[in-house]
């Protein structure tokens, strides 16, 4: 596990491009963190350092957007999630139990149970220190992913 803080959205961004340089094909990030916290934000700058053009907004009332970027992307936004059946309806299981591209989940511990059994884990939270700070936790779930996380840890500390 590793924090980093960031002080402006620009730093967050600059956090998810080395993120984006290091990811792995066929990586679940699963991404907590208030309204607001920078999920988004932090999920449009990993997918255009992965070569999606254009415009990455959250699907929050289609739950799934598909991007082409050097693999497929895969956003998800749980935030208005009724019910794990939706989840199946959409397909959800089939993409993140074994993922062909990167998947991206916001909103993930509202149905943790739906969750693969590896992922990493990114928890967004504002520190209070001003209203740009926020605190930035990475960890994984499962084995799979410890060495990448190793990895990105000193990679983002440039
Ligand atoms: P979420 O997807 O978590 O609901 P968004 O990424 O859509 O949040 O929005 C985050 C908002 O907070 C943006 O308007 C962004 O400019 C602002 N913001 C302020 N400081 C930061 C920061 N340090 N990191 C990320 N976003 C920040
Ligand atoms: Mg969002």
């Amino acid at each position: 596990m590793f924090t980093r803080i960031t002080e402006s959205p620009e730093q967050t961004a600059a956090l998810a491009v080395l993120v984006g340089k290091r990811i792995r094909e066929g990586t679940v990030v699963c991404m907590e963190g208030d309204l607001g916290a920078g999920k988004t934000l932090f999920v449009r700058h990993l997918a255009h350092t992965l070569g999606v053009e254009g415009e990455v907004t959250s699907p929050t009332f289609s739950l799934m957007n598909i991007y082409e970027g050097i693999c497929p992307i895969l956003h998800f936004d749980l935030y208005r999630l009724e019910t794990e059946e939706q989840l199946e309806d959409i397909g959800f299981f089939e993409y993140t139990e074994e993922p062909e591209g990167i998947v991206l989940i916001e909103w993930s511990d509202k149905f943790p149970e739906a969750m693969p059994e590896e992922y990493v884990k990114v928890v967004f939270e504002r520190t209070g220190a001003s209203p740009e700070e926020r605190r930035i936790t990475f960890s994984c779930v499962g084995g799979k992913n410890e060495d990448f996380l190793e990895e990105l840890e000193e990679f983002c500390q440039s």
